[in-house]
Parts: structure tokens; sequence; C-alpha cells
């Protein structure tokens, strides 16, 4: 991917990381987002780029705004991969979801990728190659309870996905969603220990019975899987591969 530009959105910590870092170990310059802007946002970008010999810089942009969205596109100079992966959570039955939670889920979630996207398909065009790699989710393809707002917006951007694949399918760029199940980040990691304590179990028995209980491989998907996922998906093999979903969720949606 050398010569190759990347902007990953949300990608302080967890999965975005972990695909920045596999872009640029495989050579792409790229560019870390998030809302904050501490010193540790930009010394992830310089640890980066020392480790891997790329450009990396870190740019600050509250993906829940979609000025911002556009702005952090704009700052970039474009991209020729966007990899819209920031997302929140919140859990709740439907009659005491919390309305700004709803909201906040709404615009993080999915209208982020309409404003990023809609910002960086006239940079590629000009470019005349892109990848739009949208981390959805499989509650993109499937329901659970309690998560209204996350399962609408996935399935929002698992159908954004195909639309954009449409309009630019005779054009060198494509639109894909990765669809992850449950992937081991801090934000997950952090839930293990409240867990153990609430069931009585040990670490194993909760990841296994507790926490992986939907997803049939009972393995989390790591990080590195997902970074892997997106490089191919922004390589030359996955070029004829647009519209559609790939799911890295060790079988829950076979089930
Ligand atoms: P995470 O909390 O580690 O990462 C989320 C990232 O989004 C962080 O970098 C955070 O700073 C950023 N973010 C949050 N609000 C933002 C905002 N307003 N503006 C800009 N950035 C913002 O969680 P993660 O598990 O790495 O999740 C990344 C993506 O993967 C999300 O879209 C999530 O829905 C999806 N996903 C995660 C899992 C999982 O099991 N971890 C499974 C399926 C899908």
């Amino acid at each position: 991917m050398k010569g190759k530009s990347a902007i990953i959105t949300g990608s302080n910590s967890g999965i975005g990381l972990g695909v920045a870092r596999e872009l640029a170990r495989v050579g792409a310059d790229v560019v870390l987002n998030s809302f904050t802007d501490r010193e540790e946002d930009h010394a992830l970008a310089a640890d980066i780029a020392a480790e891997f010999g790329v450009s990396a810089r870190y740019i600050a942009a509250d993906m829940s705004q979609g000025d911002q969205c556009r702005a952090l596109i704009e700052e970039a100079g474009g991209c020729d991969v966007l990899v819209n992966n920031a997302g929140i959570q919140h859990v709740a039955p439907i009659d005491e979801f919390p309305t700004e939670k709803w909201d906040a889920i709404i615009a993080i979630n999915m209208n982020s990728a309409f404003h990023t996207t809609a910002a960086a398909l006239p940079h590629m065009r000009k470019r005349g190659w892109g990848r739009v790699i949208n981390i959805a989710s499989a509650h993109g393809l499937t329901a659970s309870p309690y998560k209204a707002a996350y399962v609408a917006a996935k399935h929002g951007v698992v159908g954004m996905t195909k639309t954009v694949a449409l309009e630019t399918a005779e054009e060198p760029i494509t639109c894909n969603a990765i669809c992850p199940g449950y992937v081991l980040t801090p934000l997950v990691e952090a839930q293990i220990p409240d867990t153990m304590e609430k069931y009585n179990m040990g670490r194993e028995e909760v990841i296994k019975k507790v926490m992986l209980e939907r997803q049939p491989s009972r393995e989390f998907a790591t990080v590195e899987q997902l970074g892997g996922t997106v490089a191919f998906l922004a390589s030359d093999a996955a070029a004829q591969i647009t519209g559609t979903t790939i799911s890295v969720d060790g079988g829950w949606t076979a089930l």
C-alpha cells in the first residue's frame, strides 16, 4: 500500500487502532482520529510513523458532528482508503432508551459514515482509485434485545454500503462493510471482571459461556484479524468485491 493514504475514524483505541497499525504495516500513510486532542493521541501517530516508516498524523474531530466529519477529510487532504470505524454503544429496553443516547449512536455509528464518505469520494475520483470500508457489526445483519439504536445504526451502515457501491460501481472505487462479532478490545476486556463477579465464574468460563454465547467459535476475533480484513479489502485482490459484507464473527450469523 506504499503511496496510498488511509483515514481511520475512531482510531485511538481498539479496532480502529489495530486497523491503522495494519495499514501502516503494509505501507500506507495513515490518519488517526478521535474526538479528544491529547498528547497521547498524537503520540500514537508518532509511534506508528516510527515503527513502520510511514507518515502518520492524528486529527481530532468529533464524529457526532457532520461538519467535523467533513472537516477531517478536508484537513487530511482526502484519502485513498476511508475506514469508518468510530462507534459507541448503549444498552436499554426501547421504552426506556434515553433519546440523547439514541441520537448519539445514530450520529456517531451511522451519520458520520455518510458525511465522511460524501467528503472523501470527490478526492478518490480525482485520484482515480478508492476504497470505502465500513466497520459495521454482526448487529448490522442480526439483532439483540436492548440494542435498538446500535442495531438500527449498523443495519443503516450496511444499507448505505450497498448504495455507495452501486453509485461507484463503474469507477475504480469499492465500498464494503465488515461485520465483526465480539472482538477483544480494551472496551470488551474491561467488562470481564464485572461479568465474572456477576455470574460467579472464572475468566475462561465467563468468556466462553456468557460473552461468547452467540459466537459459535467461542473465540474472540482480534483487532489484528480486523486489520487484515481491511487490508485485504484495500488490496487489488478485492477490486471486484463491492457492495457486500464480510463477517468476522466466528460463525455468529451462520446460526
Ligand atoms: P473502542 O471504544 O475501543 O473504539 C471506538 C473508537 O471510536 C475509539 O477510538 C473512540 O475514541 C472513538 N469514538 C467514540 N466516539 C467518537 C466521536 N464522537 N468522534 C470520534 N471518535 C469517537 O471500541 P471498538 O470495539 O474498537 O469499536 C470500534 C468499532 O467496531 C465500532 O464501530 C464498533 O461498533 C465496532 N464493533 C466492535 C465490536 C467489538 O466486539 N469490539 C464488534 C462489532 C463491531
